[in-house]
């Protein structure tokens, strides 16, 4: 048994704010190490692989809410279609139609939040702000009756400068804030991991992706 996996669950339930979700992020984890966090009452957790996502769902109890939160390829969208409880990562409208074309299929409305891209690393996934904008002014959101927009996500940039990650954070919040003018629906804003989460609420993030600080550090190699 795990008695760390619970205890820093706990502690950081403890901690967080009443309306703040917690997505336990167990993407590596053995299924023995999220059923130590499903006993406290884990209940969502998050991936970033589909398949591994799969396998766990299968074996895993029915109860659990599964949120991919890594890179979505298009032809992998099947694979989730039937289960997944909200898509993070969705950053381009290709990908919201394929995602709208399995919901159908298995005849489901599947939760989406857009991901933007507010790091300064060129190598994260995102929509920027413009971009989005054209989108949703396009109106062709209107004809994908198989996805909810639910709000958006992001990762601020890999630094100890913890300012520019507030100002980061800041600005996915500001533009969750102008996108509800348009999609008064919206209610997410998934923004905070391990090392940035407490920055992430104050600057008005609601639900919050936790991976290491409640499992430990991920090993790679196996
Ligand atoms: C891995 C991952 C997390 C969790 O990271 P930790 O630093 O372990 O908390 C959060 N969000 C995304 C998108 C991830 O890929």
């Amino acid at each position: 048994m795990n008695i760390a996996i619970k205890e820093n669950l706990l502690a950081i339930r403890e901690a967080l704010p009443e309306n703040v979700t917690l997505v336990a992020v167990s993407k590596t984890k053995s299924e023995a190490e999220i059923l130590e966090a499903y006993t406290v009452g884990q209940r969502v957790f998050g991936e970033n692989k589909i398949q591994e996502m799969s396998k766990k769902q299968e074996t895993l109890p029915q109860d659990i809410e599964w949120h991919m939160i890594g890179h979505v390829q298009r032809n992998k969208v099947k694979y989730m279609a039937s289960y997944v409880a909200l898509i993070h990562g969705v950053d381009s409208l290709k990908l919201l139609q394929e995602i709208d074309k399995q919901a159908k299929k298995n005849d489901r409305i599947i939760p989406c939040l857009f991901q933007i891209h507010i790091a300064q690393e060129s190598s994260k996934f995102g929509f920027n702000e413009e971009e989005l904008e054209e989108m949703v002014q396009s109106g062709i959101l209107d004809e994908l009756n198989n996805v909810e927009i639910k709000g958006v996500m992001g990762m601020a940039t890999f630094t100890d400068n913890m300012d520019q990650v507030r100002k980061e954070f800041r600005l996915l919040k500001a533009i969750f804030d102008k996108l509800l003018l348009q999609l008064p629906q919206l209610q997410v804003v998934s923004m905070g991991m391990s090392g940035d989460y407490p920055i992430a609420i104050e600057e008005g993030s609601n639900m919050v992706r936790i991976g290491s600080s409640i499992f430990g550090e991920r090993n790679y190699s196996q």
